[in-house]
């Protein structure tokens, strides 16, 4: 849908209209189009990152202003707890958690925008080319059920879908589940953070077992989480553990 993709809304009504004059032989599609045309106007797309209307869901100059990081700087090491103290995995971030990436990221994941997976996953696949990233398999950091059934999607599968499909890695949403019920991170003291998500995800074996996993994730901050789920992962028998998020955080 149009809507969703994007584009100037202007520009967008006038090519259904055309598109409507074209089909006026046909009543059904007739009143489907004059249906989108009404939609249109009544929500106009707008931008995640300046909320500018008429430029789609993620405009050119907020993908400009974006923060980018390369390597060296765009991989950070983060120390596991125990049992896996002897253990970093090595998290790589598309870009610094700033403006106009984090009102992008919040409208990403608290506006019911999924069509910014798009382009904020294009951030990822250019991280991933740029640092000459590899794994087996990527694995979205997991939303419990009831969280994903309140957002409606969860944003880092949205975002390793995409990934996959152009870094030719295989996705599996069913290495790893979330069974308990967390608050979310986000709101939490960074000391409050790795009790909160401690025990609360389960990693099935047989699809871990000898993989190197690349965990997908929107924001590093403090890393608890990420933390968690590959320690989860290396109990389940993963040979390695590395992360790719979209933004990091200081
Ligand atoms: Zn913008």
């Amino acid at each position: 849908m149009t809507v969703a993709a994007g584009g100037n809304a202007g520009a967008t009504v006038t090519k259904r209209l055309a598109l409507m004059a074209m089909q006026t032989q046909h009543p059904a599609l007739n009143l489907r189009g004059w249906l989108m045309v009404v939609i249109d106007l009544l929500y106009p797309v707008r931008c995640g990152g300046c909320s500018d209307a008429g430029k789609g869901v993620w405009c050119e100059s907020c993908n400009d202003a974006v923060q980018q990081l390369y390597p060296p700087l765009q991989t950070r090491q983060l120390a596991l707890h125990a049992p896996w103290e002897a253990i970093a995995i090595d998290v790589t971030s598309a870009a610094r958690y700033a403006e106009p990436l984090r009102d992008g990221i919040h409208a990403f994941k608290y506006d019911g925008t999924p069509a910014l997976a798009g382009p904020l996953a294009q951030l990822m696949v250019e991280a991933w080319v740029n640092g000459g990233l590899q794994a087996d398999l990527l694995v979205a950091v997991p939303l419990h059920p009831r969280r994903k059934r309140e957002r409606g999607y969860n944003q880092s599968d949205l975002l390793a879908q995409r990934i996959g499909a152009q870094a030719g890695v295989m996705v599996d949403t069913k290495v790893i589940r979330r069974v308990r019920y967390t608050d979310q991170q986000a709101l939490l003291a960074h000391d409050e953070r790795r009790n909160n998500v401690h025990g609360a995800f389960k990693a099935e074996s047989a699809r871990s077992n000898g993989k190197h996993i690349m965990l997908v994730d929107d924001v590093f901050t403090t890393g608890a989480t990420l933390s968690e789920c590959a320690a989860t992962l290396l109990s389940a028998g993963a040979r390695r553990v590395s992360a790719l998020t979209l933004a990091r955080a200081g």
